[in-house]
This record gives C-alpha cells, sequence and structure tokens, in this order.
C-alpha cells in the first residue's frame, strides 16, 4: 500500500474544555452530552422515530406553531436556509432579502443558486430595518420571497416588526421566510400569531445541542405552493416533502430518506426537553437580563456596543465595539490561552471592528457576564500595556 496509516491517529484523542462565548456553538450542557452517549439506532427503528415525534412536538412548542410540517434537516444553520430557498424558489421568482449584516447576502447568494431574480433591501450601518423601508421595497420589487434574519449574529442587530412584515406578505402574496438560528431563545418569536411561513434555527445557540440538526417548519400556505410547484426542489436531500414524509409530518407511512444521526437527536431531545421544563418565557426573559447586565458593564468599563439603538440589539449575540489601538486578536487570544474562553471578533461588515460576546444557553448566566466582562476588561488593560 502507498499511503501508510497516519501516525497521527495513533495518538489519543484530545479535546481542551472551553467556554464558548461567541457567536455559537454554545456549550451543551451534561445531560446533552450524557444523552449523546446512547447506543446508536436505526434511522426507521420505532424508538428513534419516537423521539422524532418527541423533537417536533419540542420544535412546535419553542417555534410557537402548530403547522404539521415541522421537522428537522439534518445539516447545520446553512441547511435551514438551503431547505427554505430551494423549497420556495422557482425559476426567475423575486426574491427580497432584508440586510442588516451578512446573513441577507448569504440568503440572496443561495436564492441566485436556484434560479431567483433577487433585490435587496439594506439597512442603514448599524440599524435594523424600519416597516417603512420594507414597505417600499415590497412596492418597488412584489417579492415572491422575503427573507430576513430576526438575529443577525455579524452585527449583533435584531430585527422587528415581524408581525407588521407578515401581514404585508399576505397583501403581496410573498412567503416569509424568517432566520431565527442566532435569536430563538433570547427574544420572542411566535411563528403562527406572525403568519411566518418558514423560520428555521441552530440548535447549537441558545437550545444548547450540537451543530448538524437543524429545526424547521413551512406554513400550511407554504406547504400548499410546495405541492403545487411546476417543478421539484433543485436539492433532493432538502425536498421537505420528502423530509417531512421521513418525519411522520403528513400522515402517510414513513419512508427512508437518509440516515439521520440517531446521536444527534438525543442531543436535541435532551436540549429541547430542558428548555421546555424551563418555558419559553422564561428562557428569553434569562437571555435579555443577561444581555443588559452586559451592556451595563460593557459601558462602566468604558466601552461601547456597536448597535446604537438598545431594542436594535440581540441578546444573544452581543457586539462591542473595538477600542482605537487595540487588536481585537490578541484580546480574543489572550481570553483563549489563560481562561480558555472564547470571545469572537466580527464578521462581515463588522470585521475588526467588534468583539462578539454569546450569552446563550448554558451560558446566558449572571456568572457568566461578570466572568467574560472581567476577562475582557483584563484582557484589554494587558493588551494596552503590551503595545509599543
Ligand atoms: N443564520 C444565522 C443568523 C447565524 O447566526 C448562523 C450561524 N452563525 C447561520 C445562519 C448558519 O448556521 P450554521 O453555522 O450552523 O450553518
Amino acid at each position: 500500500m502507498e499511503v501508510p496509516p497516519p501516525l497521527v491517529l495513533k495518538r489519543p484523542l484530545y479535546v481542551p474544555s472551553k467556554t464558548l462565548m461567541g457567536p455559537g456553538p454554545s456549550n451543551c450542557s451534561q445531560r446533552v452530552l450524557e444523552a449523546m452517549s446512547n447506543p446508536i439506532l436505526g434511522q426507521l427503528h420505532p424508538e428513534c422515530l419516537q423521539i422524532m415525534d418527541e423533537i417536533k412536538e419540542g420544535i412546535k412548542y419553542i417555534f410557537q406553531t402548530l403547522n404539521d410540517a415541522t421537522m428537522c434537516i439534518s445539516g447545520s444553520g446553512h441547511s435551514g436556509m438551503e431547505a427554505a430557498m430551494s423549497n420556495l424558489i422557482e425559476d426567475g421568482d423575486v426574491v427580497l432579502t432584508g440586510i442588516c449584516g451578512i446573513w441577507g447576502h448569504r440568503a440572496a447568494d443561495m436564492a441566485r443558486r436556484y434560479g431567483a431574480d433577487v433585490r435587496y433591501v439594506e439597512a442603514s450601518f448599524g440599524r435594523s430595518l424600519s416597516l417603512e423601508e420594507i414597505k417600499f421595497a415590497f412596492h418597488t420589487h412584489k417579492p415572491r420571497v422575503f427573507f430576513m434574519a430576526q438575529g443577525d449574529s455579524s452585527t449583533g442587530i435584531l430585527q422587528g416588526h415581524i408581525r407588521e412584515i407578515g401581514e404585508l406578505c399576505r397583501q403581496y402574496d410573498c412567503f416569509l421566510v424568517v432566520d431565527v438560528v442566532a435569536s430563538l431563545g433570547g427574544t420572542e418569536f411566535f411563528m403562527d400569531e406572525w403568519k411566518v411561513d418558514v423560520a428555521y434555527t441552530g440548535s447549537q445557540k441558545a437550545l444548547g445541542a450540537p451543530a448538524g440538526i437543524t429545526p424547521i417548519s413551512f406554513s400550511k400556505r407554504a406547504l400548499t405552493h410546495i405541492r403545487q410547484r411546476k417543478t421539484k426542489p433543485k436539492v433532493y436531500y432538502f425536498d421537505i416533502l420528502l423530509v417531512g414524509q421521513y418525519w411522520g409530518c403528513y400522515g402517510m407511512p414513513r419512508i427512508y430518506h437518509h440516515t439521520i444521526s440517531s446521536t444527534l437527536l438525543y442531543g436535541l431531545r435532551e436540549a429541547l426537553a430542558n428548555f421546555c421544563a424551563m418555558g419559553l418565557k422564561s428562557v428569553v426573559h434569562r437571555h435579555k437580563e443577561c444581555s443588559t447586565r452586559l451592556q451595563l458593564g460593557i459601558e462602566e468599563l468604558g466601552l461601547e456596543m456597536f448597535v446604537a439603538h438598545e431594542s436594535e440589539r440581540l441578546s444573544t449575540v452581543n457586539a462591542i465595539k473595538v477600542p482605537f489601538g487595540v487588536d481585537w486578536r490578541k484580546v480574543a487570544e489572550y481570553a483563549m490561552r489563560k481562561y480558555n474562553l472564547e470571545i469572537s471578533g466580527g464578521l462581515g461588515p463588522t470585521v475588526e471592528h467588534v468583539f462578539r460576546i454569546g450569552l446563550m444557553g448554558e451560558n446566558a448566566t449572571v456568572e457568566k457576564v461578570d466572568m467574560v466582562l472581567s476577562i475582557l476588561h483584563e484582557a484589554i488593560q494587558s493588551i494596552k500595556q503590551r503595545a509599543p
């Protein structure tokens, strides 16, 4: 054999324990980690299907929806975005994306690949979109699909007005896709009441499950549209009619669609059970309280939040301006080296400009807020002293 077995794989696996307070993933609870060491099940074993049914109930609760087409895509948050776009879009459809950071651009990139005629409505730097801006864009573009991220993790912006946008979409016969990957659990979200047609969230953020399995839900109206498409969705793996049949959403016999990771199901099931036991209101309240405490602490340290308006700040991912003359990388390295603490830099429009501090799931506690503030302060002071 020309290729010998690699020496690196003879060494034992080493995984350090880190406190993950960047934009995600967040740390999993012991309950979630332990659940994932259960034996593997086959993807159509009744016990596995039972767990999937329980997960569906949990997702309906956290999304506040009664949609039958509620399931998971096997993949990270991006797969939720792909599933939303590939199922809704047909060639030539006008897709309007709201831009408050990178996620609107990412959705636009995907939409274009599925044959959409993509238009943008872009918020001013550091702001969310006003309802007037959105209404004007609808009037101009008359979109078939409107995409927005409720929480843009690249900027720490919270986009409001979803209820009003839901109404607007009905007036224009448009489908509303809301990315709640970074926001769910950190702010209110009512899928049915707000007339959202597709929502998906990240398992690895406020939910506190591992990445790789994405809760998603489609409204009845979206499902009817998908059933009446002229052509099949372009990606077999994300075809919601097939995935939903595997998840037992449509009252039809289950089919094999793909081999789901039973391990990820266990983790997600336990994360959802934990979330449900605490209750949606209390989870949201805790995330908001932690973010408020962080923001006050940031002010006390003489630092500034990137998003000027308090009401437009995401509680889960907090963007803080990097002080003049400080290299954010050195600060992040200091926190990681000395405390095994992840603080992240910016992304897209905020790259080099902000620190991003995630307060999600296990890490949305008063103790963790105080810890991250103290380490951030120490790191900045240390870097400043070392600066030439
Ligand atoms: N949307 C938003 C708002 C996100 O914050 C992220 C992850 N940072 C994603 C989508 C993509 O998720 P993933 O990295 O799990 O694919």
